[in-house]
């Protein structure tokens, strides 16, 4: 029941949140392969890191596995938008099997930059989460050994490197904007010599994210981050909130709120990480106006028009 005594929750939701371009194109990979190929097409790893979007793909006929020994020689199989190491499409192809890649290309270009430093002869730090796939897709890019991973400041003074070791360093695009730039403070303090990329790996869709909600935490009493909790960006939505002393809780669907929640809330900031759908946010909204009155402000911090190109097999 809505309790009409209070005032308004005031809903402060943020702009950009949700789907980014290579999610929405990963998504569509596997649709068009349904439609063209038939069902089951099988997926290797979740398309994206989000349980809704995996159900609702599966009930088209997608299915999902984690490797690729899963999947018949016969039917197709999409590889997931984090990206996959070398020796994944090398068996495919050796299998004769008909693969889509869904990696999204902000991914695919960090991996052609792989190759490229790998050609000049310099070792790569990479900065990123252990254990993530795009960060496993990333350094199954190169020849083992050739690339050290680097998770946070502390790890830069332990790198077994001098200042005259040929060095550079790349990113995994869904990390944090703040302590990336400490980090990459860090190893240009220790390494002078080290070669950066060209441009910030770190992509449009997560640093918007984070600048949009470091817009609305400020002003919020509590903020609610709509993902999953093995979605490394919308993890990092979290983390920008509780920096800055607002309390953020990752919810995952409408059901996950409880109302004791907004006891004593007068504004609730919304966003959703880039993999999780906008369906899932007007049902947390709906979920929440069972409850409270509420007053919905939407905070635009930057206008996204990126469309990515479909593989060529699929495009029509
Ligand atoms: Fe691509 Fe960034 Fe979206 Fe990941 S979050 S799929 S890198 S646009």
């Amino acid at each position: 029941t809505v309790d009409s005594s209070r005032p308004a929750l005031t809903l402060l939701i943020a702009a950009p949140r949700g789907f980014c371009a290579g999610v929405d194109r990963a998504i569509e990979i596997v649709e068009r392969a349904l439609a063209k190929y038939g069902a089951p097409v099988y997926v290797r790893h979740e398309i994206v890191h989000n349980r809704f979007v995996v159900n609702t793909l599966k009930a088209k006929g997608a299915v999902f596995v984690e490797e690729l020994d899963e999947v018949p020689d016969d039917a197709p199989v999409v590889f997931s938008a984090h990206g996959v190491p070398k020796s994944v499409p090398a068996e495919a192809q050796r299998r004769e099997m008909l693969y889509l890649d869904a990696t999204c290309p902000l991914v695919s270009k960090v991996h052609r930059q792989a190759e490229r430093l790998i050609e000049k002869d310099k070792h790569i730090l990479f900065i990123g989460h252990a254990g993530h796939p795009e960060v496993i897709g990333t350094m199954g890019q190169v020849p083992e050994g050739s690339m050290t991973l680097v998770e946070t400041v502390e790890d830069v003074a332990n790198l077994p490197f001098t200042e005259h070791d040929e060095l550079s360093f790349l990113t995994q695009t869904t990390l944090s904007v703040d302590d990336t730039g400490k980090i990459v403070a860090a190893l240009k303090e220790r390494f002078p010599q080290i070669v950066a990329p060209r441009a910030e790996d770190i992509c449009y869709a997560t640093s918007n994210r984070q600048e949009a909600v470091k817009r609305i935490a400020p002003a919020s009493d509590l903020v609610l981050v709509i993902g999953a909790p093995n979605s490394s960006n919308s993890l990092r939505l979290v983390e920008v909130a509780e920096r800055l002393g607002t309390d953020a809780r990752l919810i995952q669907r409408a059901s996950d709120i409880q109302r004791e929640w907004f006891e004593g809330v007068g504004t609730l900031g919304l966003t959703a990480g880039a993999s999780a759908p906008e369906t899932l946010v007007r049902e947390v909204i709906a979920r929440i106006s069972q409850w409270r009155e509420i007053d919905e402000q939407p905070v635009t911090t930057a206008e996204e028009k990126m469309v990515f190109k479909l593989p060529r097999e699929l495009a029509e």
